[in-house]
């Protein structure tokens, strides 16, 4: 009979699993058994699998019958190993219960350490290591732990705000070390913990009305139990929907023989960087502890001590590092860096203890890293020849270029201020904001328009959602491997630990520091990538040309095959993109000059034309307004030289531009020699139920063929000009909202005649251009063969177009959308990411048919979704021939056509 394997073993210099099986083992225990693998120190254990997790929620809470027996045979495998038996009286074996999804999620699953303490196994663990204190601590930690992540949080039972089992455990553990004068926890003699133990478990039976389990086997199934149901957790999924981690994956449960940290000086626990993950620095960065288990340095505790001599800072300068306290462990540790980076080319993040001067390893995994870390990382490892290029352009996640294009606190500025206070740079680039406290006013706080920063004395799982909310983050406690550092890395977000020198109380919300008192509201400027604190606003900057992200951007644009361009109405934005490597504009607005800064003159002339009551009045109008457009075009077109623009012709519905005050109104009709009452009267005309599916784009072409035929006459003239003063430029002349040919053909026609009559006055044979369309009307992508033939370029309008396709309202999906996405009926906000089922199709129906029509026929994309990595992943799927974005965008599309080139390489 064959069964599946649901456990894996690992230890012993061998293990059943790889670092390539992380679907079915989890991050964790993938990583453990490669460990294993390649004879690195590994605490015997064994993992069951997520598919464990699956059947588990799938089949009412209840596990594959196999799964005893075999959970079983690899206990007793991890007990010949390491020479100890689960529950036995005289030779204990205690094991860890540790959570491990497949990707991973610090901090908001359950681990339980210390499992099999109880009353029988305690004297022979006593015995056995001579050392009381060591297993009363050990007990002590097993009872808080299990009692919250078992008996509490898997029981569904949801305490009273700060009434957690945990929290009240917490509180007595501090009364111990305060009436004691215990400055630690370490410092809790034995005969104290031995006490507290005894109150605890009264403690726990008073709180919760169970009994703590002093059975090893009733133990450890209730921590595998609490490590699946912590997957339903509301942590866990309120993680998972900030990242996108499906729900379905299921976590996998790795149990664990226990190694100890906490037996006295010589024992010690830690965790460390391959690299540092703040800077990208190349040398070995991290912290540890002496004499602690686990998680005390994760959960900012104590300050921990700095892994060595080379990467101390201001705050851990004092403290002993692990290289001068324990020179050999240390030089060892270090080998295994050098192996594991060697073994995974990447950054590994990686936990270890020492139990009485022998070194284990406890985790590894691919670290997380600021963007500019990513980078600088990536650009080493290249110049070290861990990695090669395309490797490199991997490394580094469109999105996190955001954030080195992200703003800085200016320098100038911050020379001149005074730090209020210097913690740890956790998470780069710069944040001002005001002072909120707890991470429910910091998602309340942003909901109203504010920008806040989240502070804390250190932050837990529970506040990610405030932390996600807050422009930056700011705690009293903690160190670089901290909760709050961890996460905020992850995102790229602003974030200081450990700012010492506040002294921060939440419940009375004040920051008091430096003889001064802040209050919730108050402003602090934050630079994350230096570690200072400053009172009030200080000036930002973008972001400087750092040399090392155009090397790197020069290597992703020598692997894409598409072309990115920028959306850009006016000389200034062109000017920008091209300085994020714009190769031309793919959306160029006119009606941009009617809105804002100069726009009053050319306005006020649109005005008139617009409520012309006759095409000779409108015709006067547009003579009036030609020079405005075709001097508009012209500059931006000119700042592009040989970089292709495209125009787009007027798109808006006329009666946006309609002036609703009536002193506006007056004077408007008394330029046309016109009646207020008629002027009232014409608006009314233009007045329409559904404009965005109204009189707009080609159809005012249609109607009124003399302002397509002044707009023509812009582009080319100004093109025309710009050549006989010796400059490049190459136009592109794109109709909007097109849903048929005909309508194609009727603009077509009057561009020929003006291009004829323009030639013939200049003297010259043509006036290069090109004539296209955008795509973003269904009907349009459907007979685009029919489209192409009049057409020498398609642009996807993919914002009208997922409006038209979905049938969503851009301006009011917002009153939904959240339900749709909680309720999950849609993965994403379609107007974000393309909807490849759907818009993607006609995307590619269209181009397919365009090419059979018109085979050189040029593509792009022109929505919002040309910036967005995974639809510039499409596009290239697609075929497409360039994207455009906004100009702070143009970079991550660079990237994003880089590495959808590496992934699915095209020609
Ligand atoms: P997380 O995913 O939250 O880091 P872990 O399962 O890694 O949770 O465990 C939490 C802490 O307990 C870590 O510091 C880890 O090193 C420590 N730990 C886990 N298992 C053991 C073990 N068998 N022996 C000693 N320490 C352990
Ligand atoms: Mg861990
Ligand atoms: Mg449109």
């Amino acid at each position: 009979m064959s069964s599946v394997q649901y456990v894996y073993s690992f230890g012993g210099g061998s293990a059943d699993g790889r670092a390539d099986m992380k679907n079915l083992l989890g991050g964790k225990g993938a990583n453990l058994a490669e460990m294993a693998n390649l004879g690195i120190p590994v605490p015997a254990g064994f993992t069951l699998t997520t598919e464990v997790c699956t059947s588990y929620y799938e089949n009412a809470r209840n596990y594959p019958s196999e799964l005893g027996a075999q959970v079983d045979a690899a206990l007793a495998r991890v007990e010949e190993i390491m020479g100890a038996k689960f529950g036995d009286p005289v030779e204990p074996l205690l094991v860890s219960v540790r959570s491990g999804a497949r990707s991973s999620m610090p901090g908001m699953m359950e681990t339980v350490l210390n499992v099999g303490l109880c009353s029988a196994t305690i004297p022979g663990l006593i015995a056995k290591t001579g050392n009381p204190r060591f297993v009363y601590d050990a007990y002590r930690r097993l009872i808080m732990m299990y009692s919250d992540v078992v008996m509490e949080k898997a029981a569904g039972i949801e305490p009273a705000e700060g009434q957690g089992i945990r929290q009240q455990l917490d509180r007595m553990l501090e009364k111990v070390k305060h009436s004691g004068g215990f400055a630690t926890d370490a410092d809790i003699p034995e005969g104290e913990l031995k006490q507290l133990v005894e109150r605890f478990k009264a403690k726990v039976r008073e709180v919760l009305g169970t009994d703590f389990p002093d059975d090893p086997r009733e133990q450890l199934w209730g921590g595998i139990g609490a490590v699946f149901q912590s997957w339903n957790g509301r942590r866990a999924v309120s993680y998972r929907r900030i990242e996108g981690i499906p729900d379905e994956w299921g976590t996998a449960v790795n149990v664990q023989a226990m190694v100890f940290g906490n037996m006295g000086d010589t024992s010690a626990t830690g965790v460390a960087f391959t690299r540092n993950p703040a800077t990208g620095d190349s040398r070995f960065y991290g912290e540890w502890l002496p004499n602690a288990q686990g998680e005390d340095v994760v959960a900012g505790i104590r300050t921990p001590n700095p892994l060595n001599e080379a990467t101390k800072n201001d705050q851990n300068q004092h403290l002993p590092s692990l290289e001068t306290a324990m020179p050999e462990v240390y030089r060892e540790l270090h080998a295994i860096r050098d192996r594991l980076e060697r073994h995974y080319t990447d950054m590994q993040d990686i936990e270890f203890t020492i139990q009485d001067g022998r070194l284990w390893m406890l985790q590894t995994r691919t670290g997380k890293r600021t963007g500019t870390a990513a980078l600088n990382m990536a650009m080493d490892m290249l110049a070290e020849g861990l990695i090669d290029d395309r490797t490199a352009v991997m490394r580094v996640k469109p999105a996190q270029l955001d954030e080195l294009l992200h703003p800085l606190v200016d320098p100038a500025a911050e020379k001149r201020a005074k730090p209020l206070a210097k913690g740890l740079p956790a998470g780069p680039g710069g944040a001002v904001g005001k002072v909120v406290f707890s991470a429910a006013e910091a998602v309340a706080w942003t909901k109203r328009g504010e920008t806040v920063l989240l502070v804390r004395e250190e932050t837990n799982p529970e506040d990610v959602e405030g932390m996600r909310a807050a422009v930056g983050i700011l705690t009293g406690r903690g160190g670089m491997t901290s909760h709050a550092a961890l996460v905020a890395r992850g995102w790229g977000k602003c974030c200081i630990v450990g700012a010492g020198a506040l002294d921060i109380d939440v419940v009375g919300k004040t920051i008091q520091a430096d003889g001064k008192v802040l209050r919730e509201g108050d402003v602090l400027t934050l630079n994350g990538t230096r570690g200072l604190v400053y009172e009030g606003a200080l000036p930002m900057i973008d972001a400087t040309e750092n040399p090392r992200f155009q090397e790197f951007m020069k290597l992703a644009d020598a692997i894409r095959v598409m072309k990115v361009r920028t959306n850009a109405d006016t000389p200034d934005d062109a000017l920008n993109a091209i300085g994020f490597g714009a190769e031309g504009i793919g959306l160029f607005r006119t009606e941009h000059m009617f809105y804002g800064k100069g726009s009053e003159q050319p306005l006020f002339i649109l005005r008139k034309m617009i409520m012309a009551g006759s095409e000779a009045e409108r015709r006067a109008a547009l003579d009036e307004l030609f020079p405005f457009v075709k001097r508009d075009m012209k500059a931006t077109m000119e700042v592009m030289g040989e970089r292709p623009v495209t125009i787009r012709l007027l798109d808006p519905p006329l009666h946006e531009f309609v002036p609703q005050g009536d002193e506006e109104r007056a004077k408007l009709a008394a330029a046309l020699g016109i009646t207020a009452d008629e002027l009232d009267r014409r608006a009314e005309e233009l007045h329409e139920t559904n404009p965005m599916m109204g009189h707009r784009g080609v159809r005012l072409g249609v109607t009124y063929p003399e302002i397509s035929e002044m707009q023509f006459r812009a582009i080319l003239e100004a093109a025309h000009e710009l050549r006989t003063e010796g400059k490049a430029c190459f136009p592109e002349i794109m109709v909007p909202v097109t849903g048929m040919k005909a309508e194609l053909d009727h603009q077509k026609a009057i561009a020929t005649r003006i291009h004829a009559e323009l030639c013939s006055k200049y003297g010259v044979d043509a006036i290069a251009h090109l004539y296209g369309t955008m795509i973003e009307i269904p009907r349009a992508a459907l007979t685009a063969d029919e489209i192409a033939r009049t057409c020498e370029f398609f642009s996807f309008g993919t914002n009208d177009l997922t409006q038209m396709t979905f049938g969503f309202s851009r301006d009011d999906i917002g009153g939904f959308l959240g339900d749709y996405l909680d309720k999950k009926i849609l993965p994403v906000d379609p107007f974000q990411v393309i909807d490849r089922d759907s818009v993607g199709v006609l995307i590619e129906i269209a181009i397919e048919k365009g090419r059979g029509a018109r085979p050189k026929l040029k593509v792009g994309i022109c929505g919002e979704h040309g910036g967005e990595p995974s639809s510039v992943e499409f596009c290239h799927l697609a075929g497409m021939d360039y994207v455009s974005c906004s100009p702070f965008r143009v970079p991550i599309a660079r990237l994003a056509a880089a590495q959808a080139q590496i992934e699915h390489p095209r020609e």
